[in-house]
């Protein structure tokens, strides 16, 4: 079965907004067994829609359209397919009911235009959005089936999922899916990893592994084609296992949305176990990055940004001393850093970062020279220096990352 994914709007055309409901679907539709063969955009203009639709009928199963569905001048998608399949719009009631009690409870009056949101082309299956206003329909023409969603990604995502997936599956009942499985990678390079793996990834067919390489880390995609969710377990398990042998030890976790960060909360959380930090160069980035994460309170009592040398000195009480011979980019500074911090919050755990971000080089050290300290409850503390060349911003992110995968590492050889 072909599909295609027309996306509507002309914010799209001017480069104001990034198509990413395309990615977003046909990674959905390949799931279902669909093969996606066109994405085209297309400006909020009547003419030019009809004119992609006429040429999707000649050529797809499905037409998937995003965008367009609200209620002003320029959402012209439902009209635009309803007129070219030669049926009316007709007010979905659920929709209505919902349009009612959302302007009732925000204590609004509600503009006619609104009414547009609650309409569908007559004949087809409405697709409630669990996030918005505007409804989504999926209708079965002569020539092809089109499927009508609403543009804003934290509406479109619900619906596809929760109201899409199962009505598309129905129509479109699929003999072969394709499963698949992210693997995380820290502290190895794409180059090094996929060469590492290149017999692999040569040889395999089914199934794929595909590398894509981020700032700092690496993940892998391994992606099976089948007609049985058990057997696609079983041949997705076998790859990682024989992608794990060779480079299992810089693997630190799975999916798409995940993080060191994640990952790092997590493991603190299970081991009970806390961590703080006292950060120069970084400015709290390490604190901030954990932050992001939820439920870090639990692990995260707080922490320290002393960025020259006299806060250094004032709040975490590294020795003047210390800073006159050995300069603040230096093991021994980033080691009383870590301490001094671990006393401080009482935790299991504490890194410290001591570098130059860059451009400039600072006591006569290059931009990109960092010092992170590992301080352990039990008295242990260690800290080496690293090179991240490249510009500021790289720098300090490379030193987070880093700083995460030591405790990562810490925590696991305690297990
Ligand atoms: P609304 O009810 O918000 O008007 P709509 O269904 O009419 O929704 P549009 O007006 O086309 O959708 O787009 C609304 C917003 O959704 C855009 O301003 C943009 O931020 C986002 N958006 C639209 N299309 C896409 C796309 N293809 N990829 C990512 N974001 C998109
Ligand atoms: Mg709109």
């Amino acid at each position: 079965m072909k599909a295609e994914i027309i996306a509507v709007g002309t914010e799209l055309l001017l480069g104001q907004v990034v198509n990413t409901n395309a990615t977003f679907i046909s990674e959905q539709l390949a799931g279902l067994g669909l093969d996606v063969y066109y994405q085209t955009v297309v400006g909020d203009n009547r003419a030019r829609i009809e004119e992609l639709l006429v040429l999707a009928d000649t050529r797809s199963d499905l037409v998937v359209l995003c965008g367009g569905l609200g209620p002003t001048e320029d959402d012209l998608t439902k009209e635009v397919v309803a007129a070219h399949v030669g049926k009316p719009l007709v007010q979905d009631p659920q929709g209505y009911a919902v349009l009612l009690e959302f302007f009732k409870k925000s204590n609004r009056a509600m503009t006619e235009n609104n009414l547009q949101q609650a309409l569908t082309i007559e004949g087809s299956i409405t697709l409630q959005n669990p996030n918005g206003l505007a409804v989504g329909s999926l209708y079965q023409g002569d020539k092809s089936t089109y499927l009508l969603l609403p543009g804003p990604p934290s509406e479109l995502k619900p619906m596809f999922r929760q109201c899409a997936i199962p009505e598309l599956a129905k129509v479109f009942p699929a003999d072969e899916k394709l499963y698949s499985t992210v693997l995380r990678f820290y502290g190895i390079g794409e180059s090094q990893l996929v060469t590492d793996l290149a017999e692999l990834i040569e040889t395999q067919t089914n199934p794929t592994i595909a590398p894509y390489a981020k700032e700092n880390e690496v993940t892998l995609r391994i992606t099976v084609k089948t007609a049985d969710e058990a057997e696609a377990e079983r041949l997705l398990k076998v790859t990682e296992e024989k992608i794990m042998a060779r480079v299992g030890e810089f693997f630190y976790g799975y999916g798409d949305d995940n993080s060191l960060a994640a990952v790092v909360v997590d493991l603190l959380r299970q081991a009970d176990q806390t961590v703080t930090a006292a950060e120069s160069l970084t400015a709290g980035l390490f604190q901030s990055t954990l932050g992001g994460i939820p439920g870090v309170s639990e692990v995260f009592p707080g922490g320290m940004v002393t960025y020259s040398p006299q806060s250094k000195v004032a709040v975490l009480g590294v020795k003047e001393e210390t800073i006159a011979k050995h300069g603040v980019v230096s093991e021994a500074c980033a080691k009383e850093m870590a301490q001094a911090v671990l006393e401080l919050e009482q935790t299991d755990f504490a890194v410290s970062f001591t570098g130059v971000a860059g451009p400039d080089a600072l006591e006569g050290q290059a931009a990109g020279t960092v010092w992170i300290g590992l301080a352990k409850k039990d008295g242990t503390v260690e800290a080496n220096c690293y090179q991240f060349n490249r510009n500021r911003a790289y720098v300090q992110k490379s030193a987070v990352m880093k700083g995460l995968d030591l405790i990562r590492r810490a925590i696991l050889s305690e297990k």
